[in-house]
Parts: structure tokens; sequence; C-alpha cells
């Protein structure tokens, strides 16, 4: 009966979130322990010039591998570790362990490369974040126009006149600061010229699809057009294949990022690709190496 069908798939219902909440509850009590712990690494993704193949940048992701939850996706943990405030003391280690890893890069006669950190909402609103980049760049000796901060457009959205007056300090102090995953969101473009940025970032639900669809196409141009009119460097995230980069590159985009050149990997082996790139040369070199 009807009666009898509601009252199980209720109860089916309330057993599923019960399931959610205690799976929530468990990465949460994991995730308290994971910086003591040693469970966080931070990994990098190259950012490569569009024209001369080289690597310009580095993108620092965060990763997390504990001994019974395995591997959980930034994706699945930041969003939690904003919630309950942990995102603070995460984030300060994320730009400490960036910026000296970087420096570590710059010895030894490698061509420095920035480094690019994501930073939350709740690192602007409720943190430090400026008196924290200013003692990281100072102990680690990292030149301030080597390191980028990126941010979402949430963190533009209720227009609080504090955020502008963090980014303009920043700005002041040399650090770069780009826009990240930009067209999702709450895009409005007067953000793009009110706030201090460098570097666009083009998010890859429009880079998958520049080559199928022609939507995504005209937007993926238009958007680095404008982002070019405004004194904007843009980069393209998510590139994937050569058709993609290639689109790209014929609509004068500066910067891309994607599996395509690399996936995130360890600081060492970033290190590798820092020296490789040194007698490899060009973008198309690895390209045909990864095609073949
Ligand atoms: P994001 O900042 O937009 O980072 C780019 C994401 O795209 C990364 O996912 C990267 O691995 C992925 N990606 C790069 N190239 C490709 C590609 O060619 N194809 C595909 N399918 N994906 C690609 P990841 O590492 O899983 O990070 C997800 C998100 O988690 C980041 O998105 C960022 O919002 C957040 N996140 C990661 N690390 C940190 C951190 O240290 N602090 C904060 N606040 N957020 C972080
Ligand atoms: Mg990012
Ligand atoms: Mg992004
Ligand atoms: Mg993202």
């Amino acid at each position: 009966q009807a009666k009898a069908q509601g009252s199980n798939s209720f109860c089916f219902f309330t057993q599923t979130m019960n399931n959610q909440a205690r799976a929530r509850l468990e990465i949460e009590s994991e995730l308290r322990h994971a910086q003591e712990n040693r469970e966080l690494e931070l990994h990098f993704q190259p950012i490569v010039d569009a024209r001369s193949g080289q690597i310009v940048a580095a993108e620092g992701l965060l990763r997390w591998n504990n001994p019974t939850l395995g591997r959980v996706s930034p994706d699945t943990f930041v969003p939690l570790a904003e919630d309950i405030g942990l995102i603070l003391p995460i984030g300060d280690w994320v730009l400490r362990t960036a910026c000296h890893t970087a420096m570590t890069w710059q010895q030894s006669g490698r061509t420095p490369v920035r480094v690019c950190v994501n930073a939350s909402v709740r690192q602007f609103r409720n943190g430090n974040i400026v008196q924290t980049i200013a003692s990281v760049l100072e102990e680690s000796g990292l030149p301030a126009h080597c390191l980028e901060v990126e941010i979402t457009e949430g963190l533009l959205l209720d227009d609080a006149p504090e955020i502008q007056e963090i980014l303009n300090k920043l700005h002041r102090m040399g650090v770069r600061i780009s826009i990240d995953d930009f067209g999702t969101g709450y895009s409005s473009l007067c953000y793009l010229k009110k706030f201090p940025f460098d570097v666009l970032k083009i998010d890859q639900s429009f880079v998958r699809d520049v080559i199928n669809d022609p939507d995504d196409a005209a937007l993926a141009a238009a958007i680095i057009h404008m982002a070019h009119q405004l004194k904007l460097e843009v980069v393209g995230e998510g590139v994937e294949t050569t058709a993609q980069l290639h689109y790209l590159q014929d609509n004068g985009l500066d910067m891309v990022q994607g599996y395509l050149f690399s996936k995130p990997v360890t600081a060492e082996g970033f290190k590798r690709l820092l020296d490789q790139k040194k007698s490899h040369g060009s973008l198309s070199g690895v390209v045909k190496k990864t095609d073949s």
C-alpha cells in the first residue's frame, strides 16, 4: 500500500541522511588531527606560458591522505575545514609551505617561477592574511611578486570594504592576485574593475567543451579578449587536449594549466619538471611526447 511504501521510503531516507551525517562527522574528526599527524601534503601543478612553453608558475594544491579514509578530495575536505574553522591553520600552513618550497626551487640556479596559493573567504574574514603573508615572505625570502593569491568570486559577493582593503594591501606589497574559476558562481563584471587583479583563470567548465560547443568557444574567446582589454593575464584551466590548447592559443590565451602538460605532482616531482624543461624547451615538444 501507499502508506507502507511511504513510511518505508521515509525510513530509507533518514537512514541515508544518518549515514551521510556519520560520514561527515568521521571526516571532521580525522581532519582535526590531519595537520599534527602530517597527513597533509602540498602538491604543485605547472602553469605554462602558452607561447614559449616554459613553466612560469606552480599552483599549490592540498592533498590529504588519511590512514582510515584514504585519499580525500579537497573538494570534500576544504569546505569542511572552512565550516569548522580549521582552514585558518591549514591555510597558514599552505602559504608557508608554498613559499618555502618555491624558494628551494629558485636556489641552485633554476629559473624563478611564481607560486599560486588558493585562499578561502574565511582567511580574509577571520584571519590575519596580510600579516601572515608578510611574515611568510620575510622568513622564506621569497620576493612578493613570486607569490600569487587565488580567490574565487564568492569572496567578493558581500561587497565588504574590508575585503577590498585587504586586496589593496596585498597588491601594494607586490603580491599578485588572481580570480579563480572565472565564469562560474556569481560573476559580476564590475568586480573586474573594482579589485586589483593581475590574472584571470577561466574555469575548466568552459575549456572542456571549447571544441564541441560553439557557445563555450564564444565565451572563452570573449573572456580572453575582455580580460586583455582590462590588462589582465589569462590562464586556461583544465586543458587536456591539443585541440583545446590550439583553440585557446589562437584566441590569445597567455598561460595554460592542465593534464595535457602535467597533473599536480609533489614538490620533488615539480623540481624534476623544471629541470626537464631546461633541456626540452617548448610546450610543443612536450605535447608531441605525450601524444605519441
Ligand atoms: P582550483 O583552485 O580551481 O584548482 C584546479 C583543480 O583542477 C585542481 O583540483 C586540479 O587538480 C584540477 N585540474 C587541473 N588540470 C586539470 C585537467 O586538465 N583536468 C581536470 N579534470 N582537472 C584538472 P584539486 O586539486 O582536486 O582541487 C580542487 C579544488 O580544491 C581547487 O580548485 C581549490 O578550489 C580547492 N583547493 C585545493 N587546494 C587548496 C588550498 O590549499 N586551499 C584552499 N582554500 N582551497 C584549495
Ligand atoms: Mg586555484
Ligand atoms: Mg580553478
Ligand atoms: Mg575549482
